[in-house]
C-alpha cells in the first residue's frame, strides 16, 4: 500500500471535510491505513479516483454519492452589502482566502477561494453564497493548484499554533509576575487582601 504522504500528494488540498474527516491528510492517512476506500472526495472527482487507484493498486470506483457529487468549480461570493463585519468567516477558510476586520466588510479573493463551503454555515446573516467560478472570468480563470493550497493550510495552521503558544506565553508570564507581587508584600497574601480605591465600598451620602 502507498504511503499516506504519497495519497495526500494527489488530493485537492481544499481540507473541504466532506470526505468525513478534518482534512485531506487524515483522509490519506485512512486510505493508507486500509480503513477508507478511495471514492470518498468530491472536489477530486473521477480524476481523483482514478489516480488513487494507479498508485494503491485499488479498483476504480465511482464517487460515493453519501459524500457528495462532482460539480463544477465553484467560489465563495459575499454580498457586502449585507455583511456585518462579524468575522466569524475568517477561522474556518482553511486557505485565508477572506480578507476583513471586525466591523468592516469582508470580501473573498477569488483566485485563493478553493469554494470548500467551510465559510458559509458560521455566517449569522447569511451572506456568504457559492457562485461558478466561470462567472468570474478572466479575473480568476482556474482554481488555485493543489500545491498552493497546500501552502497556505499550513501557513494559516503555523500562525494559529504561533499565537497559541503567544498566548500561552503571556498568560505564564502574568501569572509569574502576580505570584511575584503577592510573595514581595509584607504579610504574604495582604496585597490580595487590599481594596484599591475604585472597587471599595462607596461610603453613603450623609443626610
Ligand atoms: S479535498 Fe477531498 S480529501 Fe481533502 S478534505 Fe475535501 S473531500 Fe477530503
Ligand atoms: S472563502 Fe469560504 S469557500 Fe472559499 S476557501 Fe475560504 S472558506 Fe472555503
Ligand atoms: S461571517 Fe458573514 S457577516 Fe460576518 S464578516 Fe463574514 S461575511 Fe460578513
Amino acid at each position: 500500500m502507498a504511503s499516506a504522504t504519497e495519497i495526500d500528494a494527489l488530493l485537492p488540498q481544499t481540507q473541504c471535510t466532506r470526505c468525513g474527516y478534518t482534512g485531506c491528510l487524515p483522509y490519506a492517512q485512512a486510505i493508507a491505513a486500509g480503513e477508507a476506500p478511495i471514492n470518498q472526495c468530491p472536489p477530486g472527482g473521477a480524476a481523483t479516483i482514478a489516480a488513487l487507484a494507479r498508485l494503491t493498486g485499488l479498483p476504480v470506483l465511482a464517487l460515493d454519492p453519501e459524500h457528495g457529487s462532482e460539480e463544477p468549480d465553484q467560489i465563495a461570493v459575499i454580498d457586502e452589502s449585507a455583511c456585518i463585519g462579524c468575522a466569524r468567516c475568517l477561522p474556518p477558510c482553511p486557505v485565508d482566502a477572506i480578507i476583513g476586520t471586525n466591523r468592516r466588510m469582508h470580501t473573498v479573493l477569488a483566485a485563493l477561494c478553493t469554494g470548500c463551503e467551510l465559510c458559509i454555515a458560521p455566517c449569522p446573516v447569511d451572506c456568504i453564497r457559492l457562485v461558478p467560478r466561470s462567472s468570474f472570468e478572466p479575473a480568476s480563470p482556474r482554481p488555485p493548484q493543489a500545491a498552493d493550497n497546500r501552502r497556505r493550510y499550513e501557513a494559516r495552521n503555523q500562525r494559529i499554533a504561533a499565537r497559541a503558544r503567544q498566548r500561552r506565553t503571556l498568560l505564564e508570564t502574568r501569572k509569574r509576575a502576580a505570584g511575584d507581587l503577592l510573595s514581595q508584600s509584607p504579610s504574604g497574601d495582604a496585597a490580595a487582601n487590599d481594596t484599591c480605591s475604585s472597587c471599595a465600598p462607596r461610603s453613603e451620602p450623609g443626610p
